[in-house]
């Protein structure tokens, strides 16, 4: 029988044990906890480990836990070549579930529950890989090893820990994002600028301004505060705004004006086109009222670096795109502004062609022409695995020979877990054009999705470490 032939009849065989062992690993709440002694991430990110260490050791897979930070296992005793990273750790399981988070459900078609899909499934697949690879017998020299985190979900501190003391294989893979293979993460720059000025008298003016909790988050609300102005004289301005902008306005009175909010709609940063920017769309509204000082100097400034609806940095001078990493996003997504001054931070994401040159000095002189001085900030760079390398050239024809869809290299405006690791890639498990709620509420997987993960990732490991 073929190596394919007895993958996948081997991962058939084993079907039933996985989906045991993945309703004990989403049981766990791992959502990240107070650290306490020896519990980096708190009581239920340590659980999570404990009981992955239990189904690896039932299989007769020893492993080492590092400080509760992650757990290893290793294929065999040969040189490690290939890493594989997961994570155990998921975020708050949040309202809106139709069924009970952690206790995962089955049907014919799919599990759901917390964490099967992002990553419990995934992590669990990628051990089922080795396994695999193991029981049938498959002649393997390299190692492979297994790295199972606990603190994805708030920044990676799980892989740093590890990496700080141990060695980044030639190859590092993550089943954490997407199929067929992400091979380019964006660079990219935090374009955050700010301006002082005396607290001035002219009436109408911007008292205060308020948008935004975190750079990377497109805000879905932002608020500002004008004096000198009525209620129903705001309230002219506001359907052209709303037609504009898409967004929603409402305006009340307060002290001496008018209170103005806006409703939009948020997304990640790195896909400002998904959502509708609450911020720059209360600007839009803001410079259509015929308000005074340089409050509002500045905010008809930003609306030309940042036009609603501009996603590509065309306002800021900076639009640029490659063929292999695409376009240039940026968002401006926080904003503070009072009678004394304005802070201002903006999220873009760059593809390989932007430069300190082309991007950071370009977005410094506009911030400047409408008086505001940037941060001392750099460019952060990109994630980048050439596609002809080996192994990319792997999982796409892996990708290929298992789904029977064409392999293709993607790149993303987000980091994942190989961000930082020189030479790896991401691979799966999410597949094109499935929403598995990850992060929401009613999170879920394919079985079909988990048991490709598995017999793709066994194939995978079998080729990167037979020799
Ligand atoms: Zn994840």
């Amino acid at each position: 029988m073929e190596i394919k032939d007895r993958i996948i009849s081997w991962a058939q065989a084993h079907q039933e044990e996985f989906f045991e062992d993945l309703k004990l690993l989403v049981s766990v709440d791992s959502s990240k906890g107070e650290a306490t002694e020896g519990k980096p991430f708190g009581q239920g990110c340590a659980q999570a480990l404990k009981v992955a260490q239990d189904i690896l050791s039932k299989a007769g897979f020893a492993s080492e836990n590092h400080e509760n930070y992650v757990v290893t296992t290793d294929l065999n005793d040969g040189e490690t070549v290939l890493g594989v990273l997961a994570h155990l750790d998921i975020v708050p399981t949040g309202d809106g579930w139709s069924f009970p988070p952690l206790d995962m459900r089955q049907d014919e078609e799919k599990v759901y529950g917390r964490g099967t899909a992002d990553d419990k499934g995934p992590a669990l697949a990628a051990f089922y890989a080795m396994r695999a690879v193991r029981e049938l017998g498959l002649e393997v020299k390299k190692n492979c090893r297994l790295i199972l985190g606990a603190d994805e979900e708030c920044g990676s501190s799980d892989i740093r820990h590890y990496f700080s003391t141990h060695p980044v294989p030639r190859y590092t893979l993550s089943p954490d994002a997407d199929y067929p293979v992400i091979n380019i993460e964006k660079g990219g720059l935090h374009a955050d600028a700010a301006a002082q000025w005396e607290k001035e008298d002219v009436l109408p003016r911007i008292a205060r301004i308020e948008a935004g909790i975190k750079v990377n988050v497109v805000p879905a609300t932002a608020q500002a505060l004008i004096l000198g102005m009525e209620k129903a004289e705001v309230e002219r301005y506001l359907s052209s705004a709303r037609e504009k902008t898409g967004a929603a306005f409402t305006a009340e009175d307060a002290p001496g004006g008018v209170r103005i909010a806006c409703k939009g709609e948020n997304a990640h940063a790195s896909t400002p086109e998904k959502g509708v920017n609450a911020l720059t769309a209360l600007l839009t509204l803001l410079a259509a009222l015929p308000l005074k000082g340089k409050g509002a100097d500045i905010a008809r400034g930003l609306t030309h670096i940042f036009p609603h609806g501009d996603f590509y940095g065309a306002g800021a001078g900076i639009a640029q795109e490659d063929r292999e990493s695409g376009k240039l996003t940026i968002a401006l997504t926080v904003l503070k502004m009072d009678e004394g001054g304005v802070r201002a931070q903006a999220d873009c994401r760059a593809p390989l062609c932007a430069t300190d040159e082309n991007l950071t000095d370009v977005m410094r002189a506009k911030y400047a022409s409408i008086g505001l001085a940037m941060d001392d900030n750099k460019m952060y760079p990109p994630h980048h695995v050439p596609k002809d390398s080996p192994l990319v050239l792997t999982l796409l024809s892996v990708y290929e020979d298992y789904t029977g869809e064409k392999g293709r290299c993607i790149a993303i405006g987000g980091g994942t877990y190989v961000h930082n690791l020189e030479g790896g890639v991401s691979f799966g498990a999410a597949f094109e054009g499935v929403n598995n709620n990850m992060h929401g509420p009613d999170e879920f997987a394919y079985k079909r999705h988990l048991l490709l993960t598995i017999m793709m990732y066994a194939q995978v490991i079998w080729e990167l470490c037979k020799s």
